[in-house]
């Protein structure tokens, strides 16, 4: 069920969320974005690679929140990379004791016995500011910023037209800000401005969540979030149908009552706890 997007760019979507894991073919292999969230669709995906003659050289997790850390052992024991800012995340969190509990505390219950943790989050963090992913295949930009997740990335693949976009730009997803951050809302405008900056020649966006956006409705996806960021802003009551009667998941207006309240508090302790 892998389905291309563009030349030598594949997607691979998991029924959780609408997950994307992506797929970029290089000269003896391909890299994998963000596998996926069941053991059986990552296997699924293992044996599509494999059917196809393809094995994975590299990973890459755009950011540190369990459904974009997993692993399946059938991909290989190739190096994952991360930001150094992900990566370092992470490599805290698996240090604690009871890790595993706490983690298995956000995964949704119906799902959870199926997402295999024993491989999440064994990054390996790339120092900051490498400018690309070093591996054997079209250059994928790695642009760094303060959004959604400590060391959130988005990948742009410059010769494929596509910008991988982790969290955020989602037509599913509205913003979920990391609310941790001492400025979340400027931090989130900054990003969407820097990621507009490098979109310009984009056919293709892949969002971590939800669809595809092409052509006209990439920079539509630029509006629709910052103006989400704008109305949480200003307090205002956001027209957002991400959020509204025709919202894809009905948790999502629950996850936006939460980033008001927390921001109307200031800058409270409890960070939002929604499905990453
Ligand atoms: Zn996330």
């Amino acid at each position: 069920m892998l389905r291309p997007i563009a030349e030598g760019v594949l997607i691979h979507e998991s029924e959780f969320c609408q997950s994307n894991a992506v797929v970029v073919q290089g000269l003896s292999g391909v890299l994998l974005v963000d596998p996926g969230i069941r053991g059986d669709e990552m296997a699924c995906l293992a044996r599509d690679l494999s059917d196809s003659g393809q094995t994975v050289v590299a990973g890459f997790s755009t950011h540190p929140h369990w459904d974009h850390l997993l692993w399946d052992a059938r991909f290989g024991s190739v190096p994952r990379y991360g930001t150094a800012r992900c990566a370092a995340f992470i490599r805290d969190r698996l240090s604690e004791p009871g890790w595993e509990a706490r983690i298995a505390g956000f995964l949704p219950p119906d799902i959870a016995d199926e997402i295999p943790l024993g491989l999440l989050g064994l990054i390996t963090g790339l120092p900051a500011g490498t400018a690309s992913i070093p591996w054997g295949g079209p250059q994928v930009r790695i642009i760094e910023h303060q959004a959604h997740a400590t060391g959130h990335a988005a990948l742009l693949i410059e010769e494929r037209g596509v910008l991988v976009a982790g969290d955020m730009l989602s037509d599913a997803l509205m913003p979920m800000l990391d609310l941790n951050a001492a400025e979340p809302i400027e931090n989130y405008l900054v990003a969407l401005q820097l990621l507009e900056g490098v979109a310009g020649d984009v056919d293709v966006l892949v969002p971590g969540h939800g669809s595809v956006g092409r052509a006209e409705q990439v920079s539509a996806r630029f509006e629709q979030d910052r103006a989400y960021v704008h109305a949480l802003r200003d307090a205002r009551v956001p027209s957002d149908p991400r959020i509204g009667p025709s919202a894809t998941f009905d948790w999502l207006p629950g996850v936006h009552e939460r980033q008001l309240q927390h921001l109307a508090r200031g800058r409270g302790r409890d960070g939002a706890t929604a499905p990453e």
